[in-house]
């Protein structure tokens, strides 16, 4: 796989969400698997596993299609988005698909505005400066309306 612009984005990240990012070790394990489940549902993906790895010293996060492991005492809201990105990337468009490429970035970047509350033209701005590219339009269609129509109807 190439992974063109990994550095560029680990680069990218660890700026502009090191300036954002105020949840370190205020964010629970239990959360990110909450927050899991909804986000696969809303993207139509299938479920993933959370976990914690209580090793690591360098690695912050790793994802394949199916499961998440973030380092232990070290949660951070855009860590476990990052590795969500993965996780749908891979679910949605295969493992051929470029590792940190333009779709994994359309998917982080929709990922961090709506759980993050991030400011979509800020963060295009700051990728074009520093030369991450991304995609604009999710090459897939959410899941938005069947979800939020489930949660409204009410069972008697
Ligand atoms: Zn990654």
């Amino acid at each position: 796989m190439r992974d063109f612009q990994r550095s560029k984005v680990y680069k990218w990240e660890h700026k502009f969400f090191g300036f954002h990012d105020k949840t370190l070790n205020t964010a629970k394990i239990f959360d990110f698997m909450a927050m899991a489940y909804k986000i696969t549902r809303q993207y139509n993906c299938d479920p993933v596993i959370v976990e914690e790895n209580y090793r690591w010293k360098k690695t912050l996060g790793k994802a394949n299609a199916f499961k998440i492991t973030l380092r232990a005492n070290h949660l951070k809201m855009y860590i476990f988005l990052h590795e969500m990105a993965h996780v749908i990337n891979k679910q949605k468009l295969g493992l051929a698909d470029d590792a940190h490429g333009e779709n994994f970035m359309v998917i982080y970047n929709d990922l961090t505005t709506r759980y993050m509350d991030m400011d979509k033209d800020e963060l295009r701005q700051t990728q074009k400066i520093a030369d991450v590219r991304f995609n604009y339009y999710l090459p897939f269609e959410l899941n938005d309306t069947r979800l939020s129509a489930a949660i409204n109807t009410t069972t008697r």
